[in-house]
């Protein structure tokens, strides 16, 4: 067996980050024996720059809330912390110089990892860590068009959350308890978040 650390990355918006997430994570965190899960909040998201997305430091704060009960989560500030849009390539790199004993394992729903094709520089992803692909309901988790052997497809429970609907429900009124963890469903209320319909 290998000593260097194994290290999952969890990158998302988390605008807010919900149960989908945290499940996610801790089912891969299991199935790879992963030392510890970072979740990375992104900095201004490329792929949605198209849409209001809510202010970096509430998403950070949420996850660092919905994380803190869980010795193995941590979460990461390099790429709200960087300037200009998030990249994968750039996340992980950061990732590796700030770990560089540890291999990289990063965590993608089916969703996100149909769009890895299309993401840029792809190819030089697949050199800074090894990518697992979880399912997630109202997706096909399938392989097509991916590297042999760069990545690994997983089944995880089947939570059928997302922050869209977290935040169209919040504008509607509606409650968003049990779908996040308490502590992010009290930090939306303090600050007021999401109760404009979704931009
Ligand atoms: P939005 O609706 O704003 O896109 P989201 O719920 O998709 O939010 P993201 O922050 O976009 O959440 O997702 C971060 C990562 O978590 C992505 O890889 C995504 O595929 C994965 N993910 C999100 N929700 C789930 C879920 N319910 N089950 C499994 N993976 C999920
Ligand atoms: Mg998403």
């Amino acid at each position: 067996m290998s000593d260097r650390r194994r290290i999952g990355v969890m990158g998302g918006t988390f605008d807010p980050v919900h149960h989908g997430h945290l499940v996610a994570a801790s089912e891969v965190q299991s199935r790879f024996n992963l030392d510890e899960v970072i979740f990375v909040p992104t900095g201004q998201p490329w792929q949605k720059d198209d849409k209001a997305v809510s202010a970096a430091e509430d998403r950070y704060l949420m996850t660092v809330i919905a994380t803190a009960s869980n010795p193995r989560f941590s979460v990461s500030r390099v790429d709200i912390d960087r300037t200009g849009p998030t990249y994968t390539v750039d996340t992980l790199i950061d990732l590796r110089d700030a770990h560089p004993d540890a291999d990289l394992f990063f965590i993608t729903g089916a969703d996100a990892l149909e769009q890895i094709v299309s993401w840029h520089q792809a190819e030089d992803l697949f050199h800074l860590a090894h990518f697992i692909g979880v399912t997630r309901p109202g997706y096909d988790l399938d392989d097509h068009h991916l590297p042999r052997g760069a990545v690994s497809l997983i089944e995880v429970p089947a939570m059928a959350i997302s922050s869209t609907d977290c935040r169209s429900r919040t504008a509607a009124g509606q409650p968003v308890w049990y779908l996040v963890p308490d502590g992010v469903v009290q930090y939306i209320e303090k600050r007021d978040l999401y109760r404009a319909p979704d931009a």
